[in-house]
């Protein structure tokens, strides 16, 4: 190994542009003395990731990971502090020297990573030649439909059952500590080591620096014990969140294409590079990361998402979109008719595979799709539900003629006005007055819509509740629902969901939440002081009014009848209400 000179370490620590370095795995914007940006280590949407110029550090307000630029490297790239050197120096343009008197120490934990990856190499290399020997083994993978070139290039090899691991290792002269540390093991209660690798096939798991980092092993004959796969356990230097399969021959092809077509399984990528589809990783769980989505974008912009058919797999699409919404990614789904790509290429070949890869639908369609699926649009209670899914995932479309487009296409579907759609997703802000008497029911009194205001403030924030129901009582409502619904908000402490959630009758529900949602639309939520009081006050006074002239009707009878003791009660009445 060769060792780096103390000045190189010097000359990085004092480098200074921590913003130009970060910036290439950061979209950083300038808030005042600092630089913005959307944490690398964690998902969010709003900003929280903070780099300081002045000081040389980074600091995330959100998951609290903090640092100097050499450990924002080691950390972002999963690198040794040497390495994290190197790749600083190569960058910032300072001269690597390396100088084998004044050697630079690694730290310990720096030195173990090196030794362990040295040692997967090594069992990587007789896993390699236990495949060579192994006609059975090399049959299966050529029934599977694998190339030679394609069993080499992704360096496949065989856990042969004659093979003892542990004791090849220590012919080796590798130390328990050490072997315990890759991740190839695991302990029996009387604390021996057993290789989790026996019998199988094994796909060594290569990261873009080219390192051996774990394996992965899969049964191959009929009636074989044991799990399908099997993985190496996490290990100093294997992060099943960091990693991607195939990136090491991917990333090349990833940046010339533009685009990155994301799958579930190592037999997948095998087979996409054998049919030339070399843009092809795979995730290494059942959805797509943070850091992986990270590491992705480095290397393009455009993925494909391209799972399973079965639900598992639809599901993985589903949760990459949600993840993949809070970045700026260009995301496609496709869908194959097969269980998975691999079991596509080779039924229906290259040809087939490209038309469906120019035919992949738009992330919106996709969850629109679902979220029909999920939740039927015959079902009006449902319809808040889809669109609640939906209205993420059309906002995040910038370009207007396509989110047009879209709104449109979910209207018609739901069955609802396109504007109520657009206005939820601009979030436009009308003019209550003005949004009252131009909305399509404006046919319906003032009276109505302030009773109907009224419910909605007091079924979306507590305080308002208490503050309209203070002034007025259910039975003051004119519309028969709206009062039941009074009645029960006066007896809940719960807004919103919880609240909705809580109501049994299917029509005061369904009432309920279609106010909201108009409201919430046209975010008509929030009133102002002075709102408020004019809602309250039209309901009052037109409950006076209507009283009022209740009274004088009935004054006219009690005349009639010589009722002195009756119109004195009324008149008594009628003043009161005209004072007040
Ligand atoms: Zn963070």
């Amino acid at each position: 190994m060769p060792w780096l000179a103390e000045s190189t370490v010097q000359q990085v620590k004092q480098y200074n542009d921590i913003v130009g370095i970060i910036g290439n795995y950061v979209d950083l914007k300038r808030r005042g003395r600092n630089y913005i940006g959307l944490c690398p280590f964690h998902s969010e949407r709003t900003p929280s990731f903070t780099v300081s110029p002045d000081k040389g550090i980074f600091h995330c307000f959100g998951c609290h990971e903090s640092g100097d630029l050499i450990s924002f490297i080691t950390k972002i790239d999963n690198l040794t502090f040497i390495e994290a050197i190197e790749k600083i120096a190569e960058q910032a343009g300072i001269k690597i020297e390396y100088d084998q008197s004044k050697s630079f120490e690694s730290s310990q934990d720096d030195a173990l990573k090196e030794s362990v990856r040295h040692i997967l190499y090594q069992i990587r290399l007789q896993f390699t030649q236990l495949l060579d020997t192994s006609p059975s083994a090399m049959n299966y993978l050529t029934r599977r439909g694998l190339s030679d070139e394609t069993i080499k290039s992704f360096h496949l090899g065989y856990a042969a059952p004659a093979f003892n691991l542990l004791k090849w290792s220590e012919e080796q002269r590798f130390t328990t500590e050490q072997l315990k540390k890759t991740g190839l093991f695991f302990q029996t209660e009387q604390g021996a080591l057993r290789s989790r690798f026996k019998n199988r096939i094994v796909f060594p798991i290569i990261d873009e620096m080219n390192r051996t980092i774990g394996f992965g092993g899969r049964v191959f004959e009929l009636d074989q014990q044991g799990a399908k796969y099997v993985n190496s356990e996490e290990s100093i230097v294997f992060n099943k969140r960091q990693t991607l399969y195939g990136i090491s021959l991917a990333k090349s092809e990833i940046k010339k294409q533009k685009y990155t077509i994301l799958v579930e399984g190592y037999m997948d990528v095998l087979i996409c590079h054998q049919y030339g589809f070399k843009n092809v990783l795979a995730i290494m769980g059942t959805a797509l990361t943070t850091e992986q989505a990270q590491k992705i974008k480095r290397l393009s912009s455009s993925i494909i998402l391209c799972m399973d058919s079965d639900s598992a797999g639809q599901t993985a699409i589903e949760r990459s979109c949600e993840l993949l919404l809070q970045t700026q990614y260009q995301v496609k789904v496709m869908q194959l008719e097969a269980k998975d790509p691999a079991e596509f290429l080779m039924s229906q070949g290259r040809d087939a595979f490209q038309e469906h890869i120019t035919n992949a639908v738009s992330i919106i369609d996709f969850m629109f799709d679902r979220a029909c699926q999920k939740w039927s649009p015959k079902i009006i209670e449902n319809i808040p539900k889809i669109i609640e899914c939906i209205i993420p995932y059309l906002r995040a479309e910038t370009e207007r003629i396509i989110q047009t487009h879209y709104v449109q296409k979910v209207a018609t579907v739901l069955n609802i006005e396109p504007e109520l759609i657009m206005a939820k997703i601009l979030n436009l802000k009308y003019n209550v007055r003005r949004g009252f008497s131009s909305s399509k029911n404006s046919q319906k009194s003032k009276r109505q819509k302030a009773e109907e205001f009224l419910i909605v403030f007091s079924a979306t924030d507590l305080a308002l509740r208490k503050k309209i129901f203070s002034t007025i009582s259910p039975d003051q409502l004119t519309d028969p629902l709206l009062s039941k619904i009074a009645s029960k908000l006066i007896e809940s402490e719960s807004v919103n969901a919880v609240l909705i959630e809580g109501i049994k009758d299917a029509s005061t529900k369904r009432h309920l939440t279609e106010i909201i949602l108009k409201a919430d639309a046209l975010n008509l939520i929030s009133p102002s002081e002075n709102e408020l009081e004019d809602y309250i006050s039209l309901v009052i006074s037109d409950q006076k009014e209507k009283r009022i002239s209740e009274i004088k009707d009935q004054l006219k009878t009690l005349e009639k009848q010589g009722d002195e003791e009756g119109m004195t009660q009324l008149l008594q009445e009628l003043h009161g209400l005209k004072i007040k």
